[in-house]
């Protein structure tokens, strides 16, 4: 019997490998753009007809190929990017299994021209599906330009594939985003059918996302950063009000400037978001990590979009953190001043330039104002129902303001109420029984009174359970309560915390618990109703596996236990309430995200009388 085995020809191989690599033309443009970065490129240009079908072409003015690289370059495994395998481990740029020329002219008619700046003659090559055609001497540019003509066009099932040329062209822009957002400082072109679609100068990593992705997150995106000895953390994320509940939002993950998926530190976003908005929230994010090499393996996945981290767990702590630092800061604000055009912070004064007021009032913290005080009609205020409709909110005009990022989270509380720069009136009225109104210097401000006084619940509460301190009332006629088996599991899980908290269960056989201890801040006949609102919010939210169960306990209490719209308020109350609420961490919104206040501004009044 004759021998089976035979070795592949090398252009059937190439072939193979393409499939990895080549699935469609925006394949093609991910390479070679990746490509010119590597090259160290200042200007690069794509151009694109009939979606990428037709031609990708990348033209760059990078560090260009010497007449055999240029050769060189189209064989597999020819990379100028690694040598050895320990290589691996120390990876500083985009490709390094060079693979990616290779499987293009495997599938397409390939010119490629490539001159070096020292040289005077370039070199012009063609190759058509793995087969050399020529080589020879050419006047170009320094750089290289490499025109993929044709793809597929020995492949026609592979053709037949492609989708419509929108959807095409989707993907073409896709990865040119990914490319173009994580350099900012290289200027980029792309010609679409000789339409110029962008033209994008050297600029701001912010700058190039608002003029790339969406003119209107200027106003929309708060700045992270983040720093240890081996990682760093900095990028955008957007506020918590304008993250979406559709899937479609922008989410962008730049690990050693190459654009990654990673759906655990995904999770560490939004969950961070969660904290604040009830649902499942998608909020935009362009987040770029910097890792010593050593730490992270890209070497995973053909085309490099996933990475595996080898302490994904500090990371995913660390870029909690970050977010959450950043939305403390976020209700720090100052009147508008560009982020972009005064970076220099340390040149403020902080505790001169801004005015920082200490509230007017002195709060003794065991006077519950709420007690024993309902049921009395207090002043209608019909008076400011026409300025209150007639002037837009305040609060689209905030988005123009920025944030002014401190030093230290620490300082936080030592601003307090000065945080926000208002120097709240002493007097309070209600209006329909949902609003607060009360002054400030630069004009009026309404204060939504549910939500305000869930967030300073909210705050109060996770101090508390952060603290451990937490007043326990005993049940004299404790009921028994049968969970379902994975109720049981949680309510095990976290005992200590429910404890912490004020509850105390004692269980009875298997299923069956009595809750012999409640926090004092519940009513007894709330007691079942709010331990069970707890459970299910545990059971939806999988922060419980993160150790983040106190901040669901803050929210379902702050939740059930905060003053509702319709309810009348006295003065003192009410002025608790907004005292409470601008010495809160947060005071922008409640646990949801919505915002808390407004503010009429007497400047924009002043227009109109
Ligand atoms: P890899 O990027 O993984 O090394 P490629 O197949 O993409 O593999 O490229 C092979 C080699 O060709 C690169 O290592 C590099 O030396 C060279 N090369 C490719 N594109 C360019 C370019 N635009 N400018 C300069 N050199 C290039
Ligand atoms: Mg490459």
């Amino acid at each position: 019997m004759s021998d089976l085995i035979k070795l592949l020809p090398e252009s059937v191989a190439n072939q193979i490998a393409a499939g990895e690599v080549v699935q469609r033309p925006a394949s093609v443009v991910k390479e070679l753009l990746e490509n010119a970065v590597d090259a160290g490129a200042t200007k690069i240009t794509l151009i694109i007809k009939d979606a990428g079908r037709m031609l990708v072409q990348v033209i760059d003015n990078g560090k260009g190929m010497s007449d055999t690289d240029a050769r060189m370059s189209f064989e597999r495994h020819a990379t100028s990017k690694i040598t050895t395998a320990d290589d691996l481990f120390q990876i500083h740029t985009l490709g390094f299994r060079g693979e990616a020329l290779a499987s293009i002219a495997a599938v397409a008619q390939v010119e490629m021209k490539t001159r070096q700046t020292d040289e005077e003659l370039g070199t012009k090559i063609n190759i058509e599906g793995s087969k050399f055609i020529s080589q020879e001497a050419c006047t170009c540019d320094a750089g290289t330009s490499i025109a993929v003509k044709n793809l597929f066009f020995n492949i026609p099932v592979r053709r037949n594939f492609l989708k419509s040329n929108t959807q095409e062209l989707k993907h073409i822009v896709e990865e040119f985003t990914k490319v173009a957002l994580i350099n900012p400082g290289i200027h980029f072109v792309l010609y679409n059918n000789d339409a110029k679609l962008y033209d994008l100068l050297p600029e701001s990593f912010k700058q190039r996302i608002v003029n790339l992705v969406n003119k209107s997150y200027k106003e929309k995106l708060i700045a992270i950063e983040s720093e240890t000895e081996q990682i760093k953390i900095s990028g955008f994320v957007c506020k918590p009000e304008f993250a979406k509940k559709s899937k479609t939002s922008e989410q962008y993950f730049f690990v050693n400037n190459r654009f990654v998926r990673h759906q655990y530190l995904r999770h560490a976003v939004e969950s961070t978001y969660q904290e604040l908005l009830p649902a499942e929230m998608y909020p935009m994010f362009f987040i770029k990590i910097d890792i010593v090499p050593s730490e992270v393996d890209v070497n995973i996945h053909p085309t490099k979009t996933e990475v595996n981290f080898q302490d994904s767990r500090t990371l995913y702590a660390i870029l909690k953190a970050a977010i959450r630092k950043a939305f403390g800061m976020f209700s720090m604000r100052v009147p508008s001043m560009d982020f972009d055009v005064n970076p220099d912070f340390e040149a403020l004064d902080l505790s001169g330039s801004r005015p920082v007021v200490s509230p007017a009032i002195n709060t003794d913290p065991n006077y519950n104002p709420f007690e024993g005080m309902r049921g009395e009609k207090k002043t209608t205020t019909d008076e400011w129902k026409e300025l209150y409709n007639g002037i837009n909110r305040e609060y689209d005009k905030r988005q123009e303001e920025v944030t002014l990022p401190l030093p230290e989270y620490e300082n936080m509380s030592e601003l307090n109420i000065g945080k926000s720069g208002f120097n709240l009136s002493e007097h309070f009225l209600q209006y329909k029984n949902k609003y607060i109104i009360s002054t400030i210097d630069k004009g009026i401000i309404i204060i939504d009174q549910e939500r305000a006084h869930e967030r300073v619940l909210y705050e109060e509460c996770l101090d508390k359970l952060d603290s451990g301190i937490a007043v326990s009332q005993i049940d004299m006629f404790p009921e028994t309560i049968t969970f379902s088996y994975d109720e049981c599991i949680i309510i095990n899980d976290n005992k200590e915390t429910f404890e912490k908290f004020g509850f105390k269960l004692e269980k009875l056989g298997q299923s069956n618990y009595v809750i012999s201890a409640h926090p004092a801040s519940i009513a007894t006949d709330e007691v079942k109703n709010f331990f069970m609102t707890l459970l299910s919010n545990l059971k939806d939210e999988n922060e419980r596996l993160l150790g983040n169960i106190n901040r669901t306990i803050a929210k379902v209490s702050a939740r059930k236990r905060c003053i509702k719209r319709g309810t009348v308020l006295h003065e003192d109350e009410m002025r608790a309430i907004a005292t409470g609420l601008f010495g809160c961490k947060i005071s922008d919104n409640d646990t949801s995200g919505n915002p808390t206040y407004a503010i009429i501004d007497m400047d924009a009044v002043s227009n109109f009388l």
